[in-house]
């Protein structure tokens, strides 16, 4: 029934659209002088031209509203589908971000020297210390801001984060990177020395909340969820032989 419903829609909708095309198209003269003397001669006319009347007309609308809805529909689906993933794009590259430390471990090696008075002076910063050439970290994404000889630092690199926080990096034997250059919490910055005011290979490394205000860099980094093996104590001031 329905199939036959279906047919008999479809025959009427053509031989409305054929109805319509002769009545509105007068280009045509040839179809529009037969149908309008009404003498039967659909010979010229399409297929089906014949088997339609006139009284097929009233159900038209119909399946012409149904294919719209099915279309509407099928465009709405695969719209939902595209912005899915875009979506999914979206949230595997906020993901991959995420995954990336915000904060990085400036170097592995041995807590060697914490921030605090020390010798009857303020040392800014903490030393972390390993061989030469151990790499050194970017501790946050930023832009470099210095990257080369300092007084005191031998070398030095400062990093200026977006969010106003400078880190700095002192005594590398190589600098892997350039002032000016946007680096990502994690990168390899530079190689580990001993150059400057030190006594050992070590890192020094500072952290200046708005680029002025030092802190403690153990608790900075403990904020951010990373612990330095041996940094239990903030008291600084070991009696390790490196420093500086
Ligand atoms: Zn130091």
């Amino acid at each position: 029934m329905l199939a036959v419903a279906a047919g008999a829609a479809v025959s009427a909708a053509s031989a409305g659209s054929v109805m319509d095309v002769a009545g509105t198209h007068s280009a045509e003269a040839g179809d529009i002088a037969l149908l309008a003397n009404g003498e039967a001669a659909p010979a010229t006319g399409t297929p089906d031209a014949p088997s339609s009347s006139t009284s097929a007309t009233p159900s038209l609308p119909e399946p012409v509203v149904v294919s719209a809805f099915d279309s509407t529909a099928e465009n709405a689906q695969s719209a939902m589908l595209y912005a899915g993933t875009e979506i999914n794009t979206q949230r595997e590259i906020a993901e991959e971000q995420a995954r990336r430390p915000k904060v990085a471990l400036p170097a592995e090696g041995t807590f060697t020297s914490g921030f605090g008075m020390r010798w009857g002076a303020m040392h800014a910063g903490i030393d972390i210390a390993n061989a030469n050439g151990t790499p050194i970290l970017a501790a946050t994404d930023g832009v470099v801001i210095d990257s080369g000889p300092a007084q005191g630092f031998g070398n030095w690199i400062r990093i200026m984060s977006d969010d106003g926080t400078m880190t700095v990096y002192g005594h590398m034997e190589s600098l892997d990177v350039r002032e000016g250059e946007r680096v990502y919490a994690g990168q390899k910055i530079a190689g580990m020395g001993n150059m400057g005011f030190s006594t050992g290979s070590h890192l020094h490394f500072e952290v200046l909340l708005d680029g002025s205000q030092h802190v403690d860099p153990v608790i900075w980094l403990a904020q951010h969820g990373i612990y330095l093996a041996g940094a239990g104590s903030v008291e600084g001031s070991t009696s390790s032989p490196f420093g500086s």
